[in-house]
């Protein structure tokens, strides 16, 4: 586990970017933080280096956006769902389960026990300065190990 801080959305666009270097095919990355702590501003920033080019926003409504990047990017937000029952009705496991493409689900902590039990982890916290992120990585079983040190080494040098 490793944690940064970023002093503008800037700076949280270009860590993403940075993840987005170093992502491959297959990856499961949930983000958690509050409302307002950047968790679509992260996804933008991913989704634009992964090549998408039209706009990303916030699947509140719809709960999944797909995008074409260099892959697949399925961006899932849990904020309006009430229940376990509806990820079923959605689908959500046949995207989440040996995914192609890169899954990408704000607000996954609501449901944790619904979570593939191998991902990344990126939470984001406001610090007490207004414009202040703590983001926070870590993974989650053996699969993303490797990825996470490496997202380590890379963000440590550029900082
Ligand atoms: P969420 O999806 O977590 O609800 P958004 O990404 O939609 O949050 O919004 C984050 C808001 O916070 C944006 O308006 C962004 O400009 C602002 N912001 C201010 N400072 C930062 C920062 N350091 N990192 C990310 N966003 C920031
Ligand atoms: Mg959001």
């Amino acid at each position: 586990m490793f944690t940064c801080t970023t002093n503008s959305p800037e700076e949280t666009a270009h860590l993403a970017e940075l993840v987005g270097q170093k992502i491959r095919e297959g990856t499961v990355l949930c983000l958690e933080g509050d409302l307002g702590a950047g968790k679509t501003l992260f996804v933008q920033s991913l989704a634009h280096t992964l090549g998408v080019e039209g706009e990303v926003t916030s699947p509140t409504f719809n709960l999944m956006n797909v995008y074409e990047g260099i892959c697949p990017i399925y961006h899932f937000d849990l904020y309006r769902l009430e229940t376990e029952e509806e990820l079923e009705d959605i689908g959500f496991y046949e995207y989440t389960e040996d995914p192609e493409g890169i899954v990408v689900i704000e607000w996954s902590d609501k449901f944790p026990q619904c979570m593939p039990e191998e991902r990344v982890v990126v939470r984001i916290e406001k610090s007490d300065d207004g414009d202040g992120r703590h983001i926070t990585f870590a993974s989650v079983g053996e699969r993303y190990q490797e990825f996470k040190r490496g997202l380590g080494s890379l963000v440590s040098l550029s900082h």
